[in-house]
Parts: C-alpha cells; sequence; structure tokens
C-alpha cells in the first residue's frame, strides 16, 4: 500500500452534492446567517463531482414549485429556467396495442401549477443564486472515502487524480485531500456512494428503516416539427412494456412547442434477469401514442439514473455525530407523483436551519443535529411522504392488485388495507433462469426489438448523448469484488444480468479466448453515467460503484 501524503483542508460545514438539495441548503444558510448579526458567515465548501453544476442532475421532470417558492419566493421574476407552466394532463393505461386514458385524474395526481422543468437547467440557475449569496461552488470534485473518526463523520477525503489502471501514481498524480467539517452533509442524490459509506459504517443509521426500492428510469430529449405537443402538456402512462407483475411507467412532457423529454422507468425488483430499462424505453417510443409525436424529429439529448421509490419507511435515520443526509440520498421522493425536486429543497431548508441553530451552540453532535429529523418529519415534505407512505408497496403483487390498494390508500390518507409492508431489497426479487422457467414456463430473454439508431437507438449511440467523458488511464471505477462469480456461477444461474440492466453498455458478455466454449465480462467504464443501476441490481452484490476522477461522467445538458 502507497504511504501517501494528503492535504488537509477544514471547514465548517461540507456539502457533498450541488444537486436541488445541497444547493437549497447553502443559499438557506447563507441568507440565515446575513439575517443573523451575532453570527459571522462559517465557512461553507460546497462540492459536486460533475463537471459543471447540473451536468450531473437529470431527472423527468414536472416541478413542484412549493420547494422553490419557500427558498426563493421571487424564482420567477430572477429568472428560474423553468420550461413550461403545466397546461394539459393525462394519464393513460398502455397495453402492446392500446391506450385507455383515465377518465378522470385523482387530485394528487394532478399536475396543474406544476412546471416542467430541465433539472440541469435549474440546478445551474440555483448555483448562481448560492455565489450571489456568497458561497463558492467546486465543481469537479469528488468524494471517494466517508471519514469517520471515533464513531463520528470527520468529513470526506477526495479521490486520487493521476493513477493508472493499475493504480500506479502517473506523471500527473494529485492525491486527494482531507477534507475536514464540523458538519458533513450528504446530498449525492440517489444511491450515493458516500451515503452508502455512511449507512455501512454507521449501522444505527438504517436499524429501523426498511430496504430501499428503485427504479432505473431512462430519457430521451427531442426536438420534433411543430403541431405535434404542446409546451406544458403532460402524458404519464402505466403498464407497457412492463409485465404485468413489474413496477413501470413512463412520461412525456411538452418542454416547448417543439422540444419533448420522454422517459420510461422501471422497478429494479423486477424477477426477471433480463430486466432492460433501457430497451423498455425504445420499445415504449414504439407505442403509437408516442411515435405520432415523434416520428420525424431529432433526439437530441439522452441520460439514465435511478430513482428511491421505498418512501418513507425506507428512509435511514437522518442525522448522526457530524452528519445530515438530505433529498435523494436520504430517498425524499415521492413515489405516488414520481416527483422529488420540492422535497429535496424543503429537505435543504430545514437542515439549513438545524445547522445555524447548531453554530449557535457550537455542538454538531447527534443530540444537536436530530431536530433535523424531527423538522423535515412535521414539515409539509414530511406530511407529503407520510401520506404516501406505502405507495410502491402496494404494487408488490404486480400492476392491478397495486392499483386497486393505490386507490385504497387515497381514502384512507395513505394507510390502504396494510402498514409498512414488508419489501426484500430489489435484487433479491430477481429469479434464477430455472426458477423463472419454473415459474413462468419460459426461460427469461429480452424482448424483441431492433435498433435503426434514427428512431430507437443502441446504448452506445444514446451514451453518445449524455456527453459521457471518462479518462482510460484510471482504476475502473466499477470494482467487481469476484470475477470468477460473474464468468461462472452467475452466467450459468443468471444470465449475467448486468449486460441488460445496464443502460449505457458498460458490462459486455464476450468470448473467452483462453476457454473455448465460455464467455467472460468485459468492462467499458468510460460508458458510464453513473445511475447506480449496477450497484443494486446485481444478485450477488459484487458489483461495487465508487466515484471515478472528478469532472468525468456525463455532461447534461438540456435533461
Ligand atoms: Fe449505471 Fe452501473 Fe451502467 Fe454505470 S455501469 S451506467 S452506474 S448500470
Amino acid at each position: 500500500m502507497m504511504d501517501v501524503q494528503r492535504d488537509v483542508l477544514e471547514t465548517d460545514v461540507l456539502i457533498v452534492g450541488a444537486g436541488p438539495a445541497g444547493l437549497a441548503l447553502a443559499h438557506k444558510l447563507a441568507e440565515l446567517v446575513a439575517a443573523d448579526e451575532a453570527l459571522e458567515m462559517p465557512e461553507v465548501l460546497l462540492m459536486d463531482k460533475g463537471s459543471y453544476v447540473g451536468a450531473h442532475s437529470l431527472s423527468g421532470a414536472v416541478m413542484n414549485p412549493r420547494g422553490l417558492a419557500e427558498l426563493i419566493p421571487d424564482f420567477k421574476e430572477k429568472g428560474a429556467p423553468l420550461e413550461a407552466e403545466v397546461r394539459e394532463d393525462a394519464l393513460y393505461l398502455l397495453s402492446e396495442g392500446g391506450a385507455v386514458k383515465a377518465p378522470i385524474l385523482p387530485a394528487p395526481l394532478k399536475n396543474h401549477g406544476n412546471y416542467v422543468v430541465s433539472l440541469n437547467k435549474l440546478t445551474g440557475w440555483m448555483a448562481e443564486q448560492v455565489e450571489a449569496a456568497g458561497i463558492d461552488i467546486y465543481a469537479g470534485l469528488a468524494g471517494y472515502d466517508l471519514l469517520v473518526e471515533d464513531g463520528r463523520v470527520a468529513g470526506v477525503q477526495t479521490v486520487d487524480m493521476g493513477l493508472d489502471k493499475d493504480g500506479t501514481p502517473r506523471a500527473n498524480y494529485e492525491a486527494g485531500s482531507l477534507i475536514k467539517a464540523r458538519v458533513t452533509v450528504l446530498c449525492e442524490g440517489v444511491h450515493g456512494s458516500l451515503t452508502r459509506q455512511a449507512l455501512e459504517k454507521i449501522p444505527e443509521l438504517a436499524a429501523d428503516n426498511l430496504p430501499q426500492s428503485y427504479l432505473t428510469g431512462v430519457k430521451e430529449v427531442w426536438e420534433v416539427p411543430s403541431g405535434r405537443i404542446k409546451a406544458g402538456q403532460v402524458i404519464h402512462s402505466l403498464g407497457w412494456p412492463s409485465k404485468s407483475r413489474e413496477y413501470g411507467g413512463g412520461w412525456l412532457y411538452g418542454m416547448s412547442d417543439t422540444m419533448v423529454s420522454i422517459g420510461y422507468a422501471v422497478g429494479l425488483d423486477s424477477t426477471d434477469p433480463t430486466n432492460d430499462p433501457h430497451r423498455k424505453f425504445q420499445r415504449y417510443k414504439n407505442h403509437k401514442l408516442f411515435k405520432e409525436i415523434l416520428d420525424g424529429g431529432t433526439m437530441l439529448h439522452y441520460g439514465a439514473k435511478t430513482m428511491p421509490v421505498g418512501g418513507f419507511y425506507s428512509m435511514p435515520r437522518l442525522y448522526h455525530d457530524g452528519l445530515l443526509l438530505c433529498g435523494d440520498s436520504a430517498g425524499m421522493l415521492n413515489a405516488q407523483k414520481l416527483k422529488g425536486i420540492h422535497l429535496a429543497i424543503k429537505s435543504g431548508i430545514v437542515g439549513a436551519e438545524t445547522i445555524l441553530e447548531a453554530l449557535k451552540a457550537d455542538d454538531f453532535s447527534s443530540n444537536q443535529l436530530k431536530s433535523y429529523a424531527e423538522r423535515f418529519r412535521t414539515s409539509w415534505a414530511g406530511q407529503e411522504l407520510h401520506a404516501t407512505r406505502n405507495f410502491h408497496a402496494a404494487f408488490e403483487s404486480g400492476l392491478w392488485s397495486g392499483l386497486f390498494h393505490a386507490g385504497m390508500q387515497l381514502v384512507t390518507g395513505g394507510k390502504g388495507l396494510f402498514e409498512r409492508r414488508p419489501h426484500k431489497h430489489d435484487h433479491e426479487y430477481m429469479l434464477k433462469k430455472n426458477e423463472y422457467k419454473a415459474l413462468f414456463g419460459a426461460e427469461p430473454a429480452p424482448a424483441a426489438i431492433k435498433f435503426d439508431n434514427e428512431y430507437t437507438f443502441d446504448k452506445v449511440s444514446d451514451v453518445y448523448k449524455s456527453g459521457t467523458m471518462h479518462e482510460e488511464h484510471q482504476p475502473s471505477h466499477l470494482v467487481i469484488a469476484d470475477f470468477d462469480i460473474c464468468n461462472n456461477q452467475c452466467t450459468e444461474e443468471y444470465g449475467n444480468p448486468c449486460q441488460h440492466f445496464c443502460p449505457a453498455s458498460v458490462y459486455n458478455i464476450v468470448d473467452d479466448t483462453d476457454r473455448p466454449g465460455k464467455t467472460k465480462l468485459e468492462l467499458t467504464p468510460s460508458n458510464c453515467v453513473h445511475c447506480k443501476t449496477c450497484d443494486i441490481a446485481d444478485p450477488y452484490q459484487v458489483i461495487r460503484w465508487v466515484t471515478p476522477q472528478g469532472g468525468e461522467g456525463p455532461n447534461y445538458t438540456n435533461c
């Protein structure tokens, strides 16, 4: 092991992730401190692994403006990038050849008053507001290791730069720094690598919650001929191409009269080892409902990410000595509406209020920071999550019973016919090939589709439209604990599901020239769009996503 000398930087508040939660926390904290004559501005370091703020921000997205309005009441006057106010709202139940439109939308599912936004543009604009409030943001700085000292979260070690594939330092080697903080706020987005470390190193954080459940959403932005869509037109759908026992649905949003966001999200608790969110999305576009809108248009952007849909009962404890968890990192997403931007912003606001009190008390212990959890729980955001607490669990037995249970929840304040239904980790639902065949009568197999790379795109062509860049000469940021499991046991038992569930063609199964007649797993980490699906869905849990060099990964624009 190399003996590495690391620079040590000290700060009061370290915020990891410049998404809606981290930016809201920084903005609110600057505002609260400025209004308090007795306090000096603390040192705040806000870091993000993307090459610019918004580079890794991806969402559908229809935003409930409640959080943003609370944070920046004059957000419209200040030029917040809102693509369109929602004008038309529809929900369809899809089959392969048909679409049944819901005659009425239940109130919680209506989107009037919400805005179609590009999350990466919105976070870019929020970053400008934060910098105007006096807080510097360090983009391209990636956290690698969560520092826990004497049981207390002490900060983060950043990624070493300039290592060769085998970990040998190259001429441009720069050791990662130790950033020590009085409080570290993890707002890294879904299934963050530091948050995962926090849950492992501090078991009490996850002692009382159910395992998190995830969807992987895949999206494209299209320019289409005028007359096909209206700005602010919103279509949601359930069902096809997911199977009735799978959890999945899609969307199409009019960002303008000629710009469309279309995407599809599917549960990672599928029993099917060939579950392929990208393939499902490409098939989804072939539905006549969407083909009539997209055909003849041009695909401009691509992206994929996971979403935490376990809800209220899957949220970990939100605090520890020196630690707060905010936004998607803490599972703050309303699964019923598939919306989390407003909740993430609210978590940042109450996080800032908590840190202000901690600064005044000069105390960042658990005992002091625990008021954050209570503040969030009793806020409108906590109440919204509580009211939809059993939504994802309703679909445990498939679409039809899920719709029934979700309906019951609407009339019982979120309880429905059960409370806190147990849920396994998503990967535990995947069936081995022989188990799948015994249950469904046929081997699992990917659904047929031909990619023409004009209307339907293969994964590599899509990744090109995500702007993804990684330096080739660095250790793989997909760490496989045991290739032997991949190349033998997994091939035999599951058929290497990684080649299906990764939406970026990072995992490829090729002939093994050393073992005629056998295959082996080959990785292309430079394709990775940082969605974290592999870390979640791998049935043996031998894949670990770790942070690559800062500033790498997707470079989302207009997503
Ligand atoms: Fe997502 Fe993993 Fe594929 Fe990267 S390698 S795109 S994190 S599934």
